[in-house]
């Protein structure tokens, strides 16, 4: 089992390496045709990896909401590397451990809509379609919130769910794997 979890997370960290190397220009090719007539959206290969590492609660919120938007799930689990980048480049307030993406399974993901271009980035308008129908099908369910209708830092791309710290170390014991793993020297786990 845990040879399991081990090779899973480094798998689901590997994502979030591949995104930057591989898949910007996949995307750019996959939104330049847009002539491709699809009568329901279904996810692409990065939206199902990043699906992977996520939530059960979150895959069954996005498969749902997949079948009435079209969008892209760009990111689920973030390393501590990939966490002190987005620290770094002030996309992310927290600190490694106190984001929901660094726990396994995630307990955020991040989406943009699909297709995407650059300038969408800026589209509060289609991030709002896609949060709107994400927070529809997962009530009443369960609650999530989409980090567009927070006051003082929008992340317009990301969705958590409520209360996610009660879901670390309880329900989800590999998630302190994940932790103690990476974070105990520096970052303890202060939820644990
Ligand atoms: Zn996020």
């Amino acid at each position: 089992m845990e040879l399991h979890i081990e090779s899973t997370v480094r798998y689901c960290e590997n994502v979030g390496e591949r995104s930057r190397k591989s898949w910007y220009h996949a995307e750019k090719l996959l939104s330049s045709h847009k002539s491709e007539k699809i009568d329901m959206p279904t996810f692409g290969a990065r939206s199902q990896k990043n699906l992977k590492c996520m939530h059960p609660l979150l895959r069954r919120v996005a498969n749902a909401a997949i079948e009435h938007i079209n969008f892209t799930i760009i990111c689920s689990v973030r390393s501590k590397a990939d966490q002190d980048q987005a620290y770094n480049l002030k996309r992310s307030r927290a600190h490694f451990g106190q984001s929901p993406h660094n726990y396994f399974p995630s307990l955020a993901f991040d989406f943009i809509p699909y297709p995407f271009t650059d300038e969408d980035w800026d589209d509060l308008a289609k991030f709002d379609a896609i949060a709107k129908v994400l927070k529809d099908v997962a009530t009443p369910e369960v609650a999530i919130h989409w980090g567009g209708d927070w006051a003082t830092f929008k992340d317009t791309p990301h969705i958590e769910l409520q209360d996610w710290r009660k879901y670390i170390g309880k329900s989800y014991n590999i998630t302190s794997l994940v932790v103690s793993k990476y974070n105990s020297a520096v970052h303890p786990n202060p939820y644990a």
